[in-house]
């Protein structure tokens, strides 16, 4: 459908949802939520040092949390996920991808509430001290005067490469220092810092490759090793071998998730924007492929959490007649 169409149905959807939740009984799912970098503040995130990404910041995160709370959410660890849930309750878990230092700041806010979360890392970016791609192509890219369309553009080319196309590019253009994070808002984890982390009971660590790969860029090969070796380094660092994965992007394939399954690896999640229904959830593939939503900072938490609830969404009945007609045309 055209953008803005689709843009329009989506903002009808968040403005009537919650009067769609008051008027249709909310079906028991388990809902998963995704966050990558936790920023103190909005000055942070305006001081140009990261991607702001989502723009979520500490605040933004306790009135995620909260909300869940006061709406009959039961937080769910990956390990109480894999020994089953119940169908009469709605569920949530919080997820961080990536590996970032600042995702220290969500302790507090997890300890308030006893929430526990699941970590996914990016195991190189912590083991070498290593600044994430699309934070030099931000970075660098405001610096070089680029437009925010331009920086855009480049990130979209960014994602169809692999690692060593991305840090070569990045390299060759901006230098060879441009991978080393600036400080505190942009660095991934030190070994040891993430070993202290991982020991905290509200803490779970999962897989989330090597180097950031987007596994559908990568040959059968190069997709064993993003898995494999990340499972073997985060253990040494943490303890323990991952049981969990989040594919970088949400891209996925047949030969990610026999690998998946060959490393021990027993819950994976996407970036598809949906519920996860039971019984769906105990067939082992399901669980396998999960879906997540996105908060995003700029925009109400309240009606972002309304929406995602909410079982019913014009979108999804217009899309629906729009590839019917389209199919007959
Ligand atoms: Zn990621």
């Amino acid at each position: 459908m055209k953008t803005a169409l689709s843009k329009t149905i989506r903002q009808i959807d968040v403005m009537i949802a919650p009067w769609v939740l008051s008027a249709v009984k909310e079906l028991n799912a388990f809902n998963t939520y995704l966050f990558h970098a936790l920023f103190i503040d909005k000055a942070e995130l305006s001081k140009g040092i990261a991607d702001p990404q989502q723009q979520v910041t500490v605040d933004v995160f306790r009135q995620f949390i909260t909300y869940h709370k006061e709406n009959g959410f039961t937080f769910v660890s990956p390990d109480e996920v894999l020994r089953g849930l119940s169908p009469d309750k709605k569920y949530i878990m919080v997820t961080f991808d990536d590996g970032y230092y600042n995702n220290l700041r969500a302790l507090p806010v997890l300890e308030e509430f006893n929430v526990p979360a699941l970590f996914f890392i990016s195991a190189n970016h912590v083991r070498y001290n290593k600044a994430f791609w699309w934070d030099v192509a931000y970075r660098e890219g405001k610096k070089a005067r680029m437009t925010d369309d331009a920086i855009l553009a480049e990130k979209e080319h960014l994602l169809t490469l692999t690692d060593v196309e991305i840090d070569t590019y990045l390299t060759n253009k901006y230098g060879p220092g441009c991978l080393k994070p600036i400080g505190d808002t942009d660095r991934p984890f030190t070994p040891s810092e993430l070993h202290t982390f991982s020991q905290h009971p509200l803490v779970y660590i999962g897989n989330h490759t090597c180097d950031h790969a987007v596994l559908t860029n990568y040959d059968a090969e190069g997709i064993k090793e993003q898995i494999s070796k990340a499972q073997e380094i985060i253990e040494d660092m943490v303890g323990y071998r991952p049981e969990t994965i989040a594919y970088p992007c949400g891209e996925f394939n047949d030969t990610v998730l026999q690998v998946c399954k060959q490393e021990g690896i027993k819950l994976g999640i996407t970036v598809h924007h949906a519920k996860n229904f039971s019984p769906q959830l105990y067939d082992s593939k399901n669980l396998l492929t999960l879906n997540r939503f996105t908060i995003w900072g700029d925009q109400d938490v309240k009606n972002q959490c309304d929406f995602y609830r909410s079982d019913y969404h014009m979108f999804d009945k217009v899309k629906e007649v729009y590839t019917k007609l389209k199919a007959k045309i």
